[in-house]
């Protein structure tokens, strides 16, 4: 929690903290809700959601009167979670329920934490005592092929590999394959996130669908964004979304960035939960997201 709460550090001095300093103001008029809605708009809460939670808790701090600190801390930490949906499935589809191994497809936009996302999922299921074999699909980017190796090396997880700027659905292919022969509980197959066009980046990750279901289900599909590109990582999200079946969000980078509110957006807008998020370079980086400890944490 201590972690969390040090890797959130820009998004709890401009949003959770500014929240507060406003919310306990002598009075609260017109000015003061203006700040507060300026402050969700910034941390990229989003439209919708920033006019709702504003509303709300202008409504209940009015009921309620008597504002003491202790009850604002409440109200707006309630607001919050119920702003990211406590109620979605954040459970990850990352173990095998039957024959052969789980698959995993992590896809996204380059530079979006694709890779890295991997090497810290694998060393996170590698902990709890899982075998994990790395499919090395994205055959475009001259370098991830080996970055992706290396964290597997790092954390204990064999890789599979193409030639560069070989056909990835035959990487996925051979991955999956290997992964069956061997065993594994999880492959967890990296992508090309080239988004040229969407009918390009379709019949790619389509390509890939189909040949990995020859073998078996995808269990899970991971959409990585980066949460520093704000609302406009959300455009190209969306396109993913649209083209592959995701079922969880990994939201990276988010120890480096005041948008912490992003979290909100992603979910309205995509309608799909955010399972994970990134805190950073380092192989331990990686957290289940938990609304509740989220808050609590952008609160101090
Ligand atoms: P890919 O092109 O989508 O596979 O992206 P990479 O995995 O190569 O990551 C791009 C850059 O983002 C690298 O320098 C990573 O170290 C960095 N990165 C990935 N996740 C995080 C994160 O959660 N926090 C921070 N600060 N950097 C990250």
């Amino acid at each position: 929690m201590q972690r969390l709460r040090a890797r959130l550090a820009r998004s709890q001095t401009s949003l959770g903290r500014g929240l507060l300093t406003v919310l306990s103001r002598e009075r609260l008029d017109d000015q003061a809700w203006e700040e507060i809605e300026e402050a969700l708009l910034t941390a990229d809460v989003g439209v919708r959601s920033t006019t709702e939670i504003v509303e709300r808790l202008r409504t209940r701090t009015q009921v309620l009167g008597t504002r003491s600190q202790g009850e604002l801390r409440a109200l707006l930490s309630e607001e919050l979670v119920a702003a990211l949906q406590p109620q979605m499935d954040r459970t990850l589809h990352t173990i095998s329920t039957g024959d052969g191994p789980a698959v995993v497809l992590v896809v996204g936009v380059n530079g979006t934490g694709k890779t890295t996302t991997c090497g810290k999922l694998a060393r996170v299921l590698v902990a709890d005592g899982r075998t994990v074999l790395l499919g090395a699909a994205d055959t475009f980017r001259a370098a991830a092929a080996d970055q992706l190796a290396t964290w597997g090396s790092r954390v204990g997880a064999s890789t599979v590999r193409g030639p560069e700027g070989g056909d990835p659905a035959s990487v996925a292919f051979e991955a999956v394959k290997a992964g069956w022969d061997a065993g594994v509980d999880t492959v967890l197959i990296d992508t090309a996130g080239r988004l040229h066009t969407k009918v390009g980046l379709m019949d790619e990750l389509g390509k890939v669908k189909r040949v990995v279901e020859k073998q078996g289900p995808i269990n899970e599909t991971l959409l990585v964004l980066d949460a520093t590109t704000g609302q406009n990582g959300l455009v190209q999200a969306r396109v993913f979304t649209e083209v592959a079946d995701v079922t969880g969000v990994v939201l990276t980078k988010l120890d480096g960035t005041a948008k912490g509110g992003i979290v909100i957006s992603v979910q309205r807008e995509l309608g799909v939960p955010v399972k994970l998020i990134g805190l950073g370079e380092g192989v331990d980086d990686l957290a289940p997201f938990d609304p509740e400890q989220f808050v609590d944490a952008l609160l101090g």
